[in-house]
């Protein structure tokens, strides 16, 4: 008989992008979340079924034991701390990088050369702080929860610390990407102690979903 098993998930991409490594593993979830205002899913394994969390509340559902397993971007990991959890794999999928972006007409390289403090506005601020201390730049951290974009059209910040893909949300608020901190992908996240009492059952979502993933990953 195999332990049953909790993976939490958020909406979204990290949800679509993950349900091909699931399929690798032979699991179908059976709901569509974005038809559906179920937060917990069953799967065509009867011992796997699926819980969608908020995706900076990942970390806590697995670390707390809320799940044996989840799917985070190395951005909320970064922001949450991880010691507590065991990291097995970059899944590879839901990639983007950190940025620094500001208006075109604020002179980034001058601010930074002339050591003045920059306003940063950022849901990052862990993440934000650690790089602008790296680089031994003064900044005035201003905590948001979304629409980083408006902070420097409004006078808010001189720059924002986000997530950036494509580029063109930054476009389309006429910012432009001044400085990248870091790569980001999701990892798959797990207990420590489901680890151990759900071994061959984790080892084996662990090896399909590493199989799945070099074989979809360039
Ligand atoms: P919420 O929408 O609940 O406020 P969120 O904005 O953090 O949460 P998503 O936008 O779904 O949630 O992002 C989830 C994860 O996907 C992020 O933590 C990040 O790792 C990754 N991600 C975010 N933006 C992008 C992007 N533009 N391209 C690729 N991956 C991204
Ligand atoms: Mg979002």
């Amino acid at each position: 008989m195999n332990s049953p098993i909790t993976l939490a998930l958020s909406k979204g991409r990290i949800f679509d992008e993950t349900l091909p490594l699931l399929a690798a593993a032979g699991i179908e979830v059976a709901e569509d979340p974005e038809k559906s205002r179920k937060l917990i899913l069953a799967t065509s394994r009867p011992e796997v079924r699926v819980v969608l969390v908020r995706a900076s509340d990942v970390p806590t559902y697995v670390e707390q034991g809320g799940a044996d397993l989840g799917v985070a971007g190395l951005d909320i990991l970064l922001e949450h701390g991880s010691a507590g959890l065991y990291q097995p794999l970059d899944l590879g999928i839901a990639r983007c990088r950190m940025s620094v972006a500001t208006r075109a007409d604020f002179d980034y390289v001058a601010a930074v050369q002339q050591g003045s403090r920059i306003r940063v506005a950022t849901k990052y601020t862990q993440i934000a702080r650690q790089h602008f201390a790296d680089k031994g730049v003064h900044v005035d951290l201003i905590k948001l929860y979304g629409s980083m974009e408006l902070a420097p059209l409004t006078g808010l910040a001189d720059a924002i610390v986000d997530l950036v893909s494509t580029g063109s949300t930054l476009r389309a608020n006429h910012l432009v990407e001044v400085e990248r901190i870091l790569d980001v992908s999701s990892r798959l996240v797990v207990n420590q102690a489901a680890l151990k009492l759900k071994r061959e059952t984790i080892r084996g979502l662990i090896d399909a979903f590493a199989q799945a993933c070099t074989k979809t990953t360039p």
